[in-house]
């Protein structure tokens, strides 16, 4: 039996590794670098910590997370590995004893933040001492394009250049090849080995809805599928996190709320109870969650759309990571669209970051707009192949919308953007299709226009669902004044010269799906 297998064992008390483990922890241990692209709960952190056991000398693991080091610290503890952190929560002396600890040779592990590693004192004293390895955490914070782009983390090149000989394993969970690139160029690690696991992850249902009316979707969602489980509800903006807090408790929910805004304190005290309790909810802005290990998070709900597939992928990812049947469910409509268009629009970037980020909300709408199966679209995103049909557990394999040619539609909802000008939103173009005398109508005599009424046929709703996919689509698109005024683009011409069809989705009938689940 290898030394490693017999680690694992022995010390972590597994019977056999996972996916990769066994390969990277060989190449680590031989010395090797690497960079491991692994599913969030995946099991990264046993790529190093049994390495540097296996190794002489004390391993350095550089995580941009106090919570996180804590935890695994003290996981370490309890099966007897010898582990330290060493970050800003210490105090001056705690933090000299664990110098002394780190000079007498006490640790195999030693969890530091990267602000911490990046000093000259800490340096100079790592370089008396034998180092099994650097561990880089949560690798993607290299990132600039990332939201969890931390400063500090780009100046870890450091480590190569002072430390040579030193193995280094870098670690992420984002696995799409602009990040990727990223930290293979910035972290120098041109010839480092890269593994890359699958990121499927088969336990979760995904499940894309029509956005009408969110809070009582969600509700509805919640009282049917989970209703004393723990989740969490991701929204946009601070304001909206409070509201839907709030709303949830008087539904008689267990919600707490987590943001940017609240204080230090207050979020670490929701974080707690969210980490203790097993029926809870937590409403919380993307703020929250790296790092989270709360295995029985049966749902994660978005309110509002990501900006990008990984964000989405990351999210979505905090649930089930027990290996246990979860949802990931997010309820989407035309503000969605309309409001993240205009946010890369406004946006104070340079036009090559506008640009990444428009691309990154493309490919999240046709996730959003597929008529494919949800998971080979999601994998394939991060450049994985599946060969099957379908998975068999997304809203679309179970219950496939139907399309329907909707060119005519189209044509109509255009033509009436023309005629009025192309200065109005979504929702008076459908009063006027659909022939609404409201008071607007009447001021600007859109009853009067060709296109008056001719969309009676279709119910409002219908209307929206069309308004919000061709938006998606880029046939239409909101202007940059930021009143969701809709205007013609180079891609409308086309249809509208009938020289091309177009064909969308049905509603998802969501009422179906749950039925078909409870009957599973
Ligand atoms: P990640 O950092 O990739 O999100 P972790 O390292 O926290 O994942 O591991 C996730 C969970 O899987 C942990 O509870 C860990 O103990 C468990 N785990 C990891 N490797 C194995 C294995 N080979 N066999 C059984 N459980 C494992
Ligand atoms: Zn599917």
């Amino acid at each position: 039996m290898s030394e490693a297998l017999n680690i694992l064992k022995e010390i972590f008390g597994y019977p056999a590794f996972r996916g990769q483990q066994a390969e990277v922890i060989a190449h680590l241990a031989g010395g090797g670098d690497c960079l491991v692209l692994m599913p969030t709960g995946g099991g990264k952190s046993l790529c190093y910590q049994i390495p540097a056991l296996l190794r002489n000398g004390v391993a350095i693991v550089v995580s941009p997370l106090i919570a996180l080091m804590h935890n695994q610290v003290t996981a370490l503890h309890e099966i007897g590995v010898r582990a330290a952190v060493l970050n800003s929560s210490l105090s001056q002396q705690e933090a000299i004893l664990v110098e002394q600890k780190l000079l007498a040779d006490e640790y195999d592990l030693l969890y530091v933040a990267p602000e911490r590693l990046l000093t000259a004192r800490f340096l100079n004293l790592i370089a008396r001492i034998p180092i099994a390895l650097f561990a880089i955490d949560e690798a993607h914070c290299v990132s600039q394009w990332g939201h969890d782009f931390r400063p500090e983390y780009i100046q870890l090149s450091i480590l190569h250049e002072r430390f040579p000989a030193v193995p280094r394993i870098a670690l992420t969970a984002t696995a799409d090849m602009d990040t990727r690139r990223e930290i293979m160029e910035r972290l120098g690690l041109d010839l480092a080995k890269v593994f890359v696991s699958s990121f499927d992850r088969p336990n979760i249902r995904y499940q894309i809805i029509d956005k009408t009316n969110s809070r009582s979707q969600l509700l509805a969602f919640i009282q049917a599928e989970h209703p004393s489980d723990a989740g969490i509800v991701y929204c946009l903006s601070r304001k909206k996190v409070e509201e839907i807090t709030l709303w949830l408790v008087k539904q008689g929910l267990n919600a707490v709320a987590y943001h940017a805004g609240m204080s230090m304190q207050q979020r670490n005290v929701n974080q707690e109870k969210f980490l203790r309790e097993e029926s809870i909810i937590m409403v919380a802005t993307i703020a929250f969650g790296m790092g989270i290990d709360k295995p029985d998070v049966r749902f994660v709900a978005h309110l509002d759309l990501p900006k990008s597939i990984e964000g989405y992928y990351q999210e979505t990812g905090r649930a089930g990571r027990d290996g246990q049947a979860a949802n990931a469910w997010m309820a989407y409509g035309l503000g969605d669209v309309i409001q993240q268009r205009r946010m890369i629009e406004e946006s104070e970037a340079q036009f090559k970051f506008k640009q990444g980020a428009a691309r990154k909300l493309e490919a999240m709408l046709s996730l959003c707009e597929t008529t494919t199966c949800r998971r080979i679209r999601l994998l394939s995103y991060f450049g994985e192949r599946v060969d099957t049909e379908g998975c068999g557990n997304c809203d679309i394999c179970l219950n496939p919308p139907k399309v329907w040619d909707a060119t005519v539609e189209v044509q109509k909802a255009m033509s009436c953007v023309y005629r009025t000008g192309q200065i109005f939103g979504a929702g008076h173009l459908i009063d006027v299709l659909r022939g609404n005398l409201t008071d607007r109508v009447k001021e600007w005599h859109h009853d009067r226009i060709s296109t008056f009424g001719i969309g009676k046929n279709m119910p409002e709703k219908t209307w929206r669902a069309i308004f919000r996919q061709i938006v998606a689509l880029g046939l239409l698109t909101p202007d940059s004044e930021g009143h969701g005024a809709l205007h013609l683009t180079e891609a409308s011409r086309a249809v509208l010269k009938g020289q091309q069809n177009v064909y969308l989705r049905q509603q998802t009938r969501t009422e179906q799906l749950s039925k078909k689940r409870n009957r599973d």
